[in-house]
């Protein structure tokens, strides 16, 4: 027999190898094995057997040993996941490994994180004092075993029974205990389980209801965009959606973008039902993480919700897959095995079976052309839930106008305003750093990363250049390269220089800048959050990782600085981010009682989507982005691969593209 092994390495799916006994049972498919590679020893999932190699059965080697006894990949995953591999053109071996938590890649055991559990069989539950009269320690383990049928941890034995172990090893060779791996919920502590109070959820608007009635009618595979403008109760559409998937001792998984992930999110959940609920993030340690995929495998976790990787999680009793903020560009992985999490999301509930939810108040237009063709159900929510009203959108028209330091009258105005009531402000950039570039003021010449080609960016507060593509950072040169002369000059603006700019018009607001740098420390940011949530400071300057799904009351005066930039870009999907961007983050205007209002500051209004968005009818929008598409036969009406080079020099790496094409 032939063991087919994937391995986290490129090129073929699988490798052959003999196994490790000839005899007896084989481990399953989805079990790990390590294997000898060259000079090297992997890990590797069996995926396969054959009784016949394309490789001389001389050569093979044999599997040097087996790590799992039962599968750590169910079969629904391994092809599931064998799919994926397929989709995107990557080695099956690695597309494992990408799934898998990190422990479980370097073939340490499963039950790492376990908790072992004694439990009294069904002998040892029969017993009687009698049969114990010359072993009191004995008789004492076992009648706390009975008194607890469910099972003692080590830990609530080590309480309850000082040295327990020698009589507790004497009843198991009578077969009348055993230990058990146990899979503990680790999103309460059991006793805040039962006292905390439960939230009221708030009774549903029609358009809601009548979201959560559709939904509820899914039983099978049903593909479903929920399109909900910003503050218009998606997340109560889904807490009511998941319910009773729930009640059914299902399981719901739930994706969400990177910065979405927030305690407050977890927390409307919790809040919301009384199951044991794990959250799969980039801030997890690797011992939690492993737990928390072993909670969603054992099926002791109800809710899993996670970033895009998440999609990958064994679920034991799958109900449904949501997707938040769908049209997000952080489900999309960006190096290694490049998968959409969306798109996987709607792949593997077909294979499951069960609905599959993606919601987003702007979503992306290959999710809107799925619905136009009636292929997704389509949900919408138009208007804000809790009466709040929608934000008024404005464009200042920048040219010819005087501005301080990008500034202009009508923005400084309605900042001043908005501190006289009180409110909070939220000043939008999408860029970290003082300014985009520096360049010379003689020749024009931009300071280009010497590394890669991108344009280094001017960091004040550093006094550094900093390539924010490939992270090279230089001090400023003396003189400009291309002609030697002196006058480098900062172009273009950044959250730093925002931040300087609004400390000096407004010295007694109190501000907060945030941004990947100076966000960079764990829990930051959700402690700046729970700052602004809290209304702690008056004016919040920030890049995309303010735009999401957060929930603001207090503010009411959004502005977005710099929307220009979008419209130069190369990319074909900009002028849908930037529209996806305006609305989301002038989503956050306005969300509680007090009615909100946008800036956008531009040298284009006359750009007929700006025009659009004015209306905040995303529909039309789409509606019209998705005709230029169709018109040049970009993506939904086609798909589109990337092929990527990377080398040392750049020759090789042009010579292999031209190759390729
Ligand atoms: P979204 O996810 O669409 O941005 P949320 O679910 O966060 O919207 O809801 C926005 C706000 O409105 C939240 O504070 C939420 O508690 C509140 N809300 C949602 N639905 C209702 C409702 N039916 N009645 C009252 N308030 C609601
Ligand atoms: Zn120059
Ligand atoms: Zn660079």
């Amino acid at each position: 027999m032939i063991v087919h092994i994937a391995l986290p390495i490129p090129r073929a799916d699988y490798y052959d190898y003999l196994p490790y006994r000839q005899t007896g049972k084989q481990p399953d498919k989805g079990c790990r094995v390590e294997v000898s590679f060259g000079n090297r020893k992997l890990v590797g999932v069996i995926v396969g057997t054959s009784t016949t190699s394309a490789v001389a059965i001389s050569k093979l080697k044999k599997i040097s040993r087996v790590i799992d006894s039962s599968p750590v990949l169910d079969q629904h995953l391994l092809l599931f996941i064998r799919r994926a591999s397929r989709y995107y053109h990557y080695s099956l071996g690695e597309a494992i490994a990408t799934a898998l938590p990190k422990l479980l890649r370097q073939g340490k055991p499963i039950t790492v994180s376990d908790s072992v559990l004694w439990v009294v069989t069904e002998d040892g539950q029969s017993q009687l004092s009698e049969n114990f009269k010359r072993a009191p320690r004995q008789w004492s383990n076992l009648q706390a075993l009975q008194q607890n049928p469910q099972g003692l941890t080590e830990k609530q034995l080590d309480e309850q029974l000082p040295n327990w172990r020698p009589a507790m090893r004497q009843l198991s060779n009578k077969s009348l205990v055993k230990k058990m791996q146990q899979v503990q919920c680790t999103s309460f502590a059991p006793d805040m389980l039962k006292t905390r109070s439960l939230s009221q959820a708030p009774g549903l608007n029609p358009q809601q209801q009548h979201a959560v009635d559709v939904i509820h009618s899914f039983v099978n595979y049903s593909p479903c965009l929920l399109q909900g403008v910003t503050g218009s109760g998606k997340t109560e559409v889904y807490l009511a959606a998941i319910s009773p998937i729930l009640e059914a001792g299902k399981q719901c998984l739930v994706i969400v973008p990177e910065i979405s992930l927030t305690p407050q999110l977890l927390q409307r959940f919790r809040a919301r039902f009384e199951v044991c609920i794990v959250s799969l993030h980039s801030g997890l340690n690797d011992t939690e993480r492993l737990q928390a995929w072993r909670q969603a495998q054992t099926g002791v976790a109800s809710i899993i919700i996670g970033t895009r990787s998440a999609i990958f999680v064994p679920l034991k009793n799958p109900g449904m897959i949501l997707v938040d903020e769908e049209h997000d560009g952080s489900l999309k992985q960006q190096e290694g095995f490049r998968y959409h999490a969306r798109d996987m999301a709607v792949m593997r509930a077909q294979m499951l079976d069960i609905p599959v939810i993606l919601g987003s108040a702007t979503p992306s237009l290959e999710t809107v052309s799925q619905a136009e063709k009636g292929l997704y159900k389509k949900l919408i929510l138009d208007e804000r839930a809790g009466g709040a009203m929608p934000p008024v959108f404005e464009i200042v028209d920048l040219r010819n106008r005087k501005l301080l330091n990008g500034f202009s009258t009508p923005l400084v105005e309605g900042i001043s305003s908005t501190l006289e009531k009180n409110r909070q402000a939220l000043l939008f950039i999408n860029r970290r750093g003082y300014a985009p570039a520096m360049l010379c003021h003689d020749c024009g010449e931009v300071l280009g990363c010497p590394r890669c080609t991108a344009n280094m960016t001017w960091h004040d507060s550093r006094q550094h250049l900093r390539c924010h593509h490939c992270g090279h950072t230089t001090r400023q040169p003396e003189v400009c390269p291309a002609c030697n002369s002196i006058e480098l000059v900062t172009a273009g603006m950044g959250t730093e220089q925002i931040e300087q700019t609004v400390k000096q018009l407004f010295p007694d607001a109190s501000v907060i800048r945030i941004d990947r740098d100076t966000m960079s420390k764990k829990n930051s940011l959700n402690e700046a959050l729970t700052l602004v949530a809290e209304e702690k400071v008056q004016i919040i300057i920030g890049t995309q990782l303010l735009a999401k799904g957060h929930d603001f009351p207090g503010i009411t005066l959004v502005a977005l600085m710099d929307v220009d930039q979008s419209f130069y870009s190369v990319d074909f999907r900009a002028a849908e981010k930037m529209t996806q961007q305006i609305l989301q983050v002038g989503g956050r205007a306005g969300r509680g009682q007090n009615k909100g209002r946008v800036i956008i500051q531009t040298h284009q209004p006359e750009h007929p989507l700006l025009h659009a968005l004015i209306s905040q009818d995303f529909s039309a929008m789409a509606k019209m982005m998705l005709q230029e598409r169709k018109e040049i036969a970009y993506p939904p009406f086609s798909h589109m691969a990337l092929i990527r080079s990377a080398g040392v020099k750049q020759n090789d790496a042009e010579q292999f593209l031209v190759e390729a094409g």
